[in-house]
């Protein structure tokens, strides 16, 4: 903590939204105007909270797979030590791994979700640690200088061990065949969803996310949960949260706040989800604060089986200006609900409490960096959305730092198939992008509802995709409707085409470039929009309403009916809600299987080679300004300084040496 006394700079003459780039990865930077506006007490909240975010960043390498923490520390001390050999072949090469280690928290590709191959060979990292002290290498647990050693050759070098975080594959045992860490040696697949189905029947309508924050061991022979909390597992990460939490209560804005704070340092303390559930109750409710944050076990996409949550945080505060926008839709729910092309009876009859709000991000932490979301939409308990509504935000600074590094990447004028389009594209693009996550957060997710005695879990492996289709839809019906331009929020009956033309390409050709040729689509959001993209392709075919066509050697996407691709986005639409509302699994099933997970290895290569002729890294991600406190006498925070120069591994490594708890 300091203690001078100098002025909040939160500008920086030599600022750049681009930063660098390796293997697959672009880093980007985002701005925090708006943090300079914020009362000093705001401030103090704020960097409470960023400190909270930042000491779970251990328990997600955990979770991602058991050796990660160590295979980063060992990593980072040869990095190091190793500065003047920076352009060494195996140094440059163990350098690139360490940086996909840290965007990955883990050996795994954040996306892809599979192992990492390392360019350097095990003779050369040998040599590396036999050079490094003992002081400097993790060891614990009476592990000896070998033992580490061969830990760390088998899952860095051994290509069949743990090749995969999270294998999805249809009829392997999911658990037994992931890398991630949530489940102990010897537990299956049958026996885990049978344990959390029994206890959530028992639990009837309002039953917590049972097993949300736990791992799942064998003892004894006996099924049982390690969890999450203070005093259990990951304890030592959590309780210094805990710590941060409790001084961010001291510059909370409001009682119904301080009510959120408190409610979370219980469920941290006692590791009880029914208090993680009147937290999400309490935070729901609190609409009215400038700071806000997300901080615990929220997301289960790094859980074949869609049970176990990975840490993630994330600090922002209000973009008012913004917020008008996606405050119009919200109080207009009710309208678009009651005129979505679902079946009735498949439709909520009264929208309850979709709020919704820009946000800027003041950090990202956990499972949200440096890869992340532009959009959240939370609670996830089903139950607790129905009863008290959920809290929808855009990430304005994120999205506006995503806008500006890929205009004039080359990306439009490479696969966008005419002037017309492409026009069409740079006028409306970035507005119908937002309107589009927009209705996507706000009201897409939010609608619709689940027949009597249905299961939100019914659709299994396969709910994750659905659920995105569904909220995509919504926003892709809509983004086409008159209101829009009634409601003041698109100013041309136009403009959606510009959307809808990007969204097909995406779904049916860019969106490729992320994939590694000879794999398949895995991740939910990308399996969706090619699911959307490829059924609107073959249903629309006999009318020729969407077309591959080939130009001189390249695919393009070309729309012949606009009108009539907005109808068969409707008719998916009220398809999908039906699988949703009734559970209709082997819909579900057949419809991701056939549109959503199989790629054209021709149409696949061509894209992957336009791409690298662009020299566009496929995923992006963020790092973090820094923040630093000053405080008075009394140890009260009095003024918090912004400043953007930190350089990936300068930051990573502080990560590392300041927020080491486990
Ligand atoms: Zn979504």
């Amino acid at each position: 903590m300091n203690n001078d006394n100098q002025p909040c700079s939160a500008g920086d003459s030599t600022f750049s939204y681009t930063d660098e780039k390796f293997a697959d990865l672009q880093m980007l930077r985002y701005r925090v105007d708006g943090f300079a506006r914020l009362t000093v007490r705001q401030k103090a909240l704020a960097y409470c909270l960023t400190e909270a975010a930042l000491w779970g960043r251990d328990i997600l390498y955990d979770q991602n797979c058991r050796h990660n923490i160590k295979v980063r520390k060992v990593l980072e001390a040869i990095y190091v030590t190793g500065a003047g050999r920076r352009d060494d072949d195996g140094f440059a090469a163990l350098t690139t791994y360490l940086k996909r280690v840290w965007f990955a928290n883990g050996v795994h590709h954040h996306y892809s979700t599979v192992k990492f191959e390392p360019a350097f060979s095990e003779a050369f990292l040998a040599d590396e640690y036999a050079k490094l002290p003992d002081s400097a290498l993790p060891l614990d647990g009476g592990q000896d200088r070998d033992g580490l050693w061969d830990e760390l050759r088998r899952i860095i070098f051994d290509p069949s061990y743990m090749p995969k975080r999270v294998n999805q594959a249809d009829g392997q045992d999911l658990v037994a065949t992931s890398a991630c860490n949530y489940y102990g040696d010897g537990v299956t697949q049958a026996e885990a969803e049978a344990y959390y189905a029994a206890k959530r029947q028992a639990a009837g309508d309002h039953s917590p996310e049972w097993g949300l924050n736990s791992t799942l061991v064998r003892r004894d022979g006996q099924l049982a949960e390690m969890v999450w909390r203070a005093g259990g597992r990951y304890g030592e990460a959590i309780t210094h949260i805990i710590g941060w939490l409790n001084r961010a209560l001291e510059y909370a804005e409001s009682e119904a706040q301080r009510t959120v704070i408190i409610k979370l340092i219980e469920y941290y303390l006692t590791g009880d989800l029914r208090t993680f559930d009147q937290y999400s109750i309490a935070w729901v409710a609190d609409t009215a604060s400038v700071v806000d944050f997300v901080n615990g076990f929220i997301e289960t996409y790094g859980d074949p089986l869609g049970i176990k949550a990975s840490w993630e945080a994330l600090v922002d505060y209000k973009d008012v200006a913004a917020t008008a926008r996606t405050e119009t839709i919200s109080a207009n729910a009710q309208w678009f609900e009651d005129h979505s092309p679902v079946a009735a009876e498949y439709r909520k009859p009264e929208v309850k409490g979709v709020s919704a709000k820009v946000i800027d991000a003041a950090i990202l932490g956990g499972d949200l960096y440096p890869s992340t979301a532009i959009g959240i939409n939370l609670p996830n308990s089903n139950w607790i959305r129905a009863a008290y509504g959920s809290k929808s935000v855009t990430i304005g600074n994120i999205t506006h730092a995503y806008n500006v590094a890929s205009r004039g990447s080359g990306l439009l004028d490479e696969f966008v198939i005419d002037d017309a389009e492409l026009q069409r594209i740079r006028t409306y693009g970035d507005v119908t992008d937002e309107l589009h996550t927009d209705l996507h957060e706000c009201l897409g997710h939010g609608s619709g509802r689940l027949m009597p005695g249905v299961s939100p879990d019914a659709l299994k492996a396969y709910g994750a995709t659905i659920e995105e289709a569904r909220a995509d839809l919504f926003g892709l019906y809509y983004i086409a409707d008159s209101k829009l331009i009634e409601l003041g929020l698109i100013t041309s009956p136009d403009a959606y085409k510009a959307h809808y033309y990007t969204y097909m390409m995406n779904g049916l050709m860019t969106q490729l470039a992320r994939i590694a040729p000879g794999a398949q689509v895995e991740e939910a959001h990308m399996r969706n929009r090619q699911l959307i993209a490829r059924w609107a392709l073959e249903h629309g075919r006999a009318d020729h309403v969407v077309e591959l066509v080939v130009r001189d050697g390249k695919t393009y996407v070309r729309i012949n009916d606009y009108e009539a691709l907005r109808g068969l986005f409707a008719r998916l639409l009220a398809e999908v809600q039906r699988i949703k509302s009734t559970g209709d699994y082997d819909a579900a099933r057949t419809l991701v299987e056939t549109y959503g997970i199989t790629i054209d290895p021709v149409l696949h290569a061509e894209v992957l080679g336009r791409y690298a002729g662009l020299g566009i890294a496929p995923y992006k991600g963020f790092i973090n300004p820094r923040y630093e406190a000053v405080t008075d006498a009394a140890g009260r925070i009095t003024d918090v300084r912004v400043t953007y120069g930190e350089a990936y591994d300068e930051q990573m490594l502080r990560y590392s040496r300041d927020y080491a708890a486990l």
